[in-house]
């Protein structure tokens, strides 16, 4: 027999059934009106889900960070100077990607287990008194440190400031299991990938861009082919892909849309928050807390649990796979065994959660951690009776 236990990974993340067998595609002719029919729902759901009013979708085969290759080349030029906070593994391989892409990267150094600076973006802005910024950087959701930013916060910052720059955020770990306002924040280009909020395999880079942002393509010089927003966009208009399109993949997309859609987005997000606090109930009374420094930037998809001094967070991941088949994430860079990761997003209930927080105390009293079994389970429990709604995921 072979066991699979669900993963509580920040992604890739579970799979429904019914998305794995709308992947499940036969061959068929990219460029025939068949391709076309499948597309559409696909770029129209993910325009709802990213609340864009105008703009673009754009579908890239790659991964988020093909996404965050392809919000910078098609838009900016070899010394153009970005704005970005860094304050975790994903904020840091942005901005590694920016340099090494020849931008100027303006670095605001952010002690990680915050959020992206409000006020520090401001001033910094105000200070550019000759434009020289063209984009602003921002993770929404630090996956290696659990910190949620306000998105609308940098926007208002931004407009306060008076500058024109474009905003680039990164939603990767966010989009499908955590409000986001495309239009609302201002947003130039979002980027999210198949595999996190769309319960998809890896994939696809799926993209929102403004107008504004598909303006700046006419200067950008930064070379791009496969990246190329022009080619796709001119492909779409015909219904096509300017080349051999993932389209078991795109199927998929268009039913995990479905799905969310049908257990409804407010829905999702509700049980993405109803997830995360039940999982800081445990940690609570664990006697632990979120690496994140503030309630406010607590994510509802990802914790990063900070581990007692003595204690190795990998050990726990390592014995959790090990032993109990069961995956958590591991600390990253400046966390590396200070913390370990559980993922609460994508395909999960309350109850799958109970048997993820079940596993980490199993492997906490293996380890000699002083937990008491059942204690942070029991917390999660109690949250969870009091506040699921009858029938929590839409039946499929
Ligand atoms: C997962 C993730 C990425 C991109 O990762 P890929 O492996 O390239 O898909 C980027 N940013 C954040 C915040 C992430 O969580």
């Amino acid at each position: 027999m072979s066991f699979q236990n669900s993963v509580f990974i920040p992604g890739p993340t579970n799979i429904p059934d019914s998305v794995r067998k709308a992947c499940d595609m036969p061959t068929l002719d990219h460029r025939s009106p068949a391709f076309a029919r499948l597309f559409k729902p696909a770029v129209e759901g993910v325009r709802r889900v990213l609340k864009m009013a105008d703009g673009e979708v754009i579908l890239i085969p790659a991964t988020g960070t093909g996404g965050w290759e392809a919000a910078v080349t098609n838009t900016l030029s070899p010394g153009d100077t970005v704005l970005a906070a860094r304050f975790g593994m994903f904020s840091h391989r942005w901005i590694d990607l920016c340099q090494r892409h020849g931008l100027n990267v303006q670095i605001i150094e952010t002690p990680w287990g915050q959020g992206a600076p409000l006020a520090t973006i401001e001033a910094a802005l105000k200070a550019d008194k000759t434009g020289s910024i063209k984009a602003v950087l921002a993770t929404h959701n630090e996956t290696a440190t659990g910190v949620k930013s306000d998105i609308g916060g940098i926007r208002r910052a931004m407009d306060a400031a008076g500058h024109g720059a474009m905003l680039f955020v990164d939603g990767v770990s966010s989009i499908g299991s955590m409000p986001f306002e495309f239009t609302g924040w201002g947003v130039d280009i979002a980027v999210a990938g198949s595999q996190k909020g769309f319960m998809l395999p890896a994939g696809l880079a799926i993209l929102g861009v403004s107008p504004k942002a598909i303006a700046a393509m006419e200067t950008a010089t930064l070379p791009r082919t496969f990246f190329d927003f022009n080619d796709m966009l001119a492909s779409y208009a015909k219904g096509g892909f300017p080349y051999t399109p993932p389209v078991g993949l795109i199927a998929g997309l268009a039913h995990a849309i479905d799905l969310l859609e049908s257990e409804g987005l407010e829905n999702v997000y509700a049980r993405h928050h109803r997830l995360a606090e039940g999982v800081r109930r445990a940690i609570t009374a664990w006697g632990m807390t979120p690496y994140a420094a503030s309630p406010e930037l607590y994510s509802d998809t990802v914790t990063a649990v900070k581990v007692p001094a003595g204690c190795d967070g990998t050990a726990l991941v390592q014995l959790a796979a090990s032993k109990y088949g069961v995956a958590f994430g591991v600390g990253l860079g400046e966390v590396a065994g200070k913390v370990f990761r559980i993922g609460h997003l994508g395909m999960l209930t309350e109850v799958m959660v109970l048997s993820g927080l079940a596993t980490a105390e199993m492997c906490m009293a293996d380890l000699g951690w002083g937990v008491t079994l059942g204690s942070g389970v029991a917390a999660a429990q109690d949250y969870y009776r009091g506040t699921v709604p009858a029938m929590a995921m839409a039946a499929e």
